[in-house]
């Protein structure tokens, strides 16, 4: 017998040998039914792979991630043996499952395929997933893979496995199907019951532009064709939402060749939203006691090899700014924390001058591949929200706690709601590998891991995950669609103080190192405006939003009126246009909902006559008629309520 130990710590004797699916189906019929793969002391396994020895196991369905990929995975093969059968002869590269489900890449020779082909394609991979053709795992010895291809004339798989080691080969079969494989896969083929062929792109061999070209398929599976459906519906709001195509038509941003790939222009809209969010930045860290701090966008080449970063971001960076002095190098700044490393020195310290909070909105530059570049979210050039706080090792927790305090007032006022903290630890067994003292890292983890607690944050904790300088905490904010994304990030630094030679004297006379924290509530303002315009559908929060209101003269008499309605509420600090346009009034309506303007203010004779306007309130309809003052009150007590006073 054999002992296999569950999530939740109890233990089962299993007979030796007994598959994973034995385990499942011992505890319910229903969920072996539902179960896609297992984790096997860590690794993901068939669930038909026999236990030889007592391990620890978890049952992975579609909502674990390892679950997911093997479905997907096992598409891909499936996916295979349907082109096998319109397509014979083609060569098969790779097909892994990916984040949204799988793809393989197929050197059709001859062959021409299109889209068009792909439903046909989809129905074979139906009709043979009803078969439940059972998914094989087999070792082979690499002669006899080596000639199974050899026999199949596969360059591909010829060339994976020339870096194979013998002994450590295996195959998969299901149906008509044999791949070079690792695994796992399903138990069989009838777990997919609803397949989507997306698209075709082309792809080269291993990612080198020098490879042959090959046609990549991509697809995704499902248990349920209910699960299909919805994805796709979610795909389409996703495009429709898509801050590249949203940016344009509320004309927030732009791209120009001639600038650059990758370096995006603000056009006075999405400047003016990036001021407010800078602002409303600013106002909560002034009251948190961060000081302001201004660094050039260039630094001598000696700052970033002494700060490490030179050796990570310099051969593939922006390559060196040369001076007319000879041998004189600067770079464009991939990081703004050494800057800040010098305002440091700038003045010696004492234990009671800390900690010090030094803020900078600072634009870095990094060269990102060119196929790597995305709307706003992979750029070349961006700003960070970042500040760096520099405290003693006993001040480490409180000032971790604001700075989550600070992180969470800001997603509160943005309407991101839903969100899961990864707190990123030390590998444990492998301890040497991190840069600063023992009982710092002790005290530095049971602080991240006592203040997410005490804030009643959903934590997942990532053993190994810390960077070799100190751990760290991360906030995935799942957005209106559910996608999820990385924002606010949280790191403490003992790597960075020990390069500078950072330190400040202590009570005892002593000289000491800071801790140094790095902190981003936004990450980079440019991909925060992206998320955000997904987030909200281009619905920024109403004090965000460029135009909170318009004017809307029903014809031209009342222009002037308008105007003066303009005036009034500049002066409550309320932002608006007025529609002069020489267009029917039911028009102007029209173009104000469609560009998601909050308020729609109406003006004709009844109002200018009574000095009030009748106020619309997009997607919600009128709300009735008021003076312009009472306007003023409405739409600030809104503002107000939302962005209730910081206080830290
Ligand atoms: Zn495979
Ligand atoms: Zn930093």
């Amino acid at each position: 017998m054999i002992k296999v130990t569950l999530p939740d710590g109890s233990v089962r004797e299993m007979e030796k040998g007994s598959s994973s699916l034995d385990v499942a189906k011992s505890i319910s019929e229903g969920l072996a039914r539902n179960v896609l793969a297992a984790e096997v002391d860590g690794e993901v396994w068939d669930l038909t792979r026999n236990l030889e020895k007592d391990v620890s196991l978890k049952l992975l369905s579609f909502n674990d991630k390892g679950g997911k990929s093997t479905l997907w995975h096992s598409s891909a093969h499936l996916m295979a043996e349907a082109l096998e059968f319109f397509y014979p002869g083609i060569k098969l590269a790779i097909g892994p499952p990916i984040e949204n489900g799988f793809y393989y890449d197929v050197d059709f020779g001859d062959y021409e395929i299109s889209e068009k082909d792909l439903p046909k394609v989809e129905q074979k991979m139906l009709e043979l997933a009803r078969q439940k053709n059972e998914f094989t795992r087999k070792e082979i010895s690499k002669k006899e893979a080596v000639d199974f291809f050899t026999e199949k004339q596969d360059q591909y798989k010829l060339e994976l496995l020339e870096d194979l080691e013998d002994g450590n080969i295996t195959f998969y079969q299901q149906g008509n199907f044999t791949d070079l494989c690792r695994g796992p896969h399903l138990p069989h083929t009838g777990f997919i019951k609803a397949v989507k062929l997306m698209n075709i792109a082309g792809a080269y061999w291993r990612g080198d532009e020098n490879n042959k070209q090959l046609t990549r398929i991509y697809g995704v599976s499902f248990l349920k064709n209910k699960e299909l459906t919805q994805h796709l519906h979610l795909l389409e709001e996703a495009k429709k939402r898509d801050h590249r195509k949203l940016g344009k038509e509320l004309e927030l941003f732009t791209f120009s060749e001639r600038v650059g790939l990758g370096l995006p222009l603000w056009l006075p809209k999405g400047a003016a939203l990036r001021e407010r969010l800078i602002d409303f930045m600013k106002k909560a860290q002034t009251a948190s006691g961060y000081l302001p701090v201004a660094s050039p966008h260039i630094g001598h080449k000696d700052l970033y090899v002494c700060s490490g970063h030179y050796d990570k971001y310099g051969e593939d960076s922006f390559q060196a700014i040369n001076t007319p002095n000879e041998g004189e190098e600067f770079l464009l700044k991939p990081m703004n924390c050494p800057h800040h490393c010098e305002v440091f020195k700038a003045s010696p310290k004492s234990y009671k001058d800390l900690p010090v909070r030094y803020a900078e909105f600072g634009t870095v530059y990094r060269y990102e591949q060119s196929g790597e570049l995305h709307g706003l979210t992979r750029v070349r050039g961006f700003t960070q929200d970042d500040a760096h706080i520099f405290c003693r090792p006993d001040q480490l927790e409180d000032e971790f706690k604001k700075v989550i305090d600070l992180v969470l007032y800001v997603f509160k006022a943005l309407d991101f709601k839903d969100f899961v903290v990864q707190v990123s630890l030390r590998d444990k067994e492998n301890t040497d590998k991190y840069i600063g003292a023992e009982e710092n890292w002790e005290k530095a983890e049971a602080a991240i891991l006592k203040t997410a607690s005490e804030k009643n944050l959903e934590t997942v904790v990532e053993y190994g995950e810390a960077a070799f300088y100190g751990p760290k905490l991360d906030f995935m904010v799942k957005d209106a669609l559910g996608r999820s994304w990385q924002l606010g990030t949280i790191q403490v630094d003992y790597n960075l103080p020990e390069r500078f030679e950072l330190e400040y004297t202590g009570a005892d006379n002593q000289k000491h190192r800071p801790v140094m924290i790095h902190r981003a509530p936004f990450g980079s303002l440019e991909r925060f405006i992206a998320v955000l315009i997904e987030h909200t559908a281009g619905k920024f929060p109403l004090w965000l939003n460029p135009e909170q209101f318009t004017v809307l003269p029903i014809s031209e008499k009342y222009n002037e009126y308008g105007r003066e309605i303009l005036n009034v509420l500049k002066n409550y600090d309320i932002r608006g246009l007025v529609d002069e346009r020489n267009e029917k009034i039911g028009r102007k309506i029209r173009d104000a909902e469609v560009n998601k303007i909050p308020f729609m203010l109406i003006i004709g004779d009844k109002e200018a006559s009574e000095n009030k306007v009748s106020v619309r309130r997009q997607g919600h309809g009128d709300l009735g008629t008021f003076s312009v003052e009472e306007f003023a009150k409405i739409i600030n007590q809104e503002i107000e309520e939302k962005l209730l006073q910081f206080e830290n």
